[in-house]
């Protein structure tokens, strides 16, 4: 069994091993950000001790290395994803971005007054502000899958009566950063290609924990972020199938991106390089590779394996905490399981007031609304705290969380004299 794998794997990152409040770090803010292993920041500093020069643009010798390493990084990419063409994967400063692009090209050119969008209320506001931007511009309507009566999960059923011959695109989550709930992806795929529909999947807390195959997940495009899956934070991805990507007209304008330019009109570069305008984040881009590398060593199917084992862990020990406790999103033995985050609320506590009662503890934690407001209206509560392990987390670190919790509300309970 691979329960040991945790602890294993915590002396290849150095910022684990500290102390906070003079006790022990316990990093449960993976969800919102992963720490990174020797071999990510190895390749960083060797990126500007050995052979740091611009890409793509000099024919001396660093500037072959930097962009032989650059376009290395790309096909890293492309294999953690099973991309079978390195050339879908299109390098942005992070997910949120790479939205943005889709919104501001494949949006800009297809989506007309009365087209409808279908979103989902448990959406990050990366995937949600960008969409309401396109329609305030063009008139297209928002559609929004609601969750589920229980509220753990989006509700597919609903989901269907949102389908209409209207529909031109779909984008929704695939794996929620507050409730941790899967998307059913094969149902949404070939719902979309009924109606005509593309689809985005937001992958950014699905790809550095389970294993992602773009070969069969039947989305057009799929966004993540770098620094979520061990890698720098300043770079992230869009994915896009060829055929779609080519159809893009650009979005930004600059160096990279171009095949001619005159002084009236230019013609632009295939893609990627039509969306990579201007000097990328090269060093970054290398450690997001070196990242992507890391995680497949591993093997993402034992990754995924052992998150479910401590996400459930996590997940039982937090809900036995006290009946005041009420964690967010479907229990781990739902269909799809759940991510090995837990967004939750102590009853008669704030959540920012827990999260800095474990901070004293060392545990760190994160609170509010997590970028997701609009579910949070829907969870009946303006926010939440939320502890979100990774591959590195151990069942002890669990353990020293729920007590630093219990801790928490006896101090509040006693300082309110007595039990609440
Ligand atoms: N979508 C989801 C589900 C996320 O969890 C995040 C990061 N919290 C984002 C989008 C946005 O990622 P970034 O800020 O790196 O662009």
């Amino acid at each position: 069994s691979d329960t040991g794998l945790g602890a294993a794997l915590r002396s290849q990152f150095p910022i684990l091993d500290q102390e906070v409040n003079g006790r022990p770090l316990v990093y449960l803010d993976n969800a919102a950000t992963s720490q990174k292993p020797r071999a990510v920041l190895d390749a960083l500093s060797r990126c500007y001790a050995e052979y740091n020069s611009n890409v793509h643009r000099g024919v001396h010798t660093l500037s072959a290395k930097a962009t032989q390493e650059y376009e290395a990084a790309r096909a890293k990419v492309a294999g953690l994803i099973g991309a079978r063409n390195c050339r879908e994967v299109v390098i942005t400063r992070n997910a949120t971005e790479a939205i943005n692009l889709v919104a501001n090209t494949w949006g800009e050119q297809n989506i007309k007054e009365g087209d409808e969008i279908i979103l989902s209320v448990a959406e990050h506001h990366a995937n949600l502000v960008p969409w309401q931007l396109l329609a305030a511009r063009t008139g297209a309507v928002l559609r929004h899958v609601r969750l589920t009566p229980d509220r753990t999960q989006l509700d597919m059923d609903h989901f269907r009566t949102l389908l209409s011959p209207r529909t031109r695109l779909i984008s929704l989550v695939h794996v929620s950063n507050v409730l941790g709930c899967v998307l059913d992806a094969a149902y949404v795929a070939e719902a979309a290609k009924r109606v005509g529909a593309k689809l985005l999947l937001d992958c950014c807390q699905s790809v550095p924990h389970m294993p992602v195959d773009v070969s069969t997940l039947g989305a057009d495009w799929i966004v993540a972020s770098s620094h979520k899956f061990c890698g720098p934070s300043g770079v992230g991805f869009l994915w896009g199938r060829y055929e779609v990507l080519e159809s893009m007209t650009p979005w930004m304008g600059g160096g990279e991106m171009i095949a001619d330019v005159y002084l009236d009109h230019s013609t632009f570069a295939p893609p990627p390089a039509r969306f990579e305008a201007g000097t990328p984040a090269i060093a970054e881009t290398i450690g997001m590779g070196a990242a992507a590398d890391w995680l497949r060593s591993l093997g993402m199917d034992r990754v995924h394996a052992y998150e479910n084992e401590i996400g459930s862990y996590l997940y039982e020990r937090l809900s036995a905490v006290s009946p005041r406790v009420t964690v967010y999103g479907p229990k781990p033995d739902a269909p799809r399981g759940r991510a090995s985050l837990c967004a939750f609320n102590v009853e008669g506590l704030h959540a920012t007031d827990v999260s800095t009662l474990l901070d004293f503890a060392g545990v760190a934690v994160r609170s509010g609304h997590h970028c997701a407001q609009p579910l949070h209206r829907e969870l009946g509560v303006a926010a939440s705290a939320r502890a979100s392990a990774y591959i590195y987390n151990t069942a002890a670190e669990v353990d020293a969380f729920v007590e630093a919790l219990q801790d928490t509300i006896k101090f509040f309970d006693d300082a309110h004299g007595g039990a609440a």
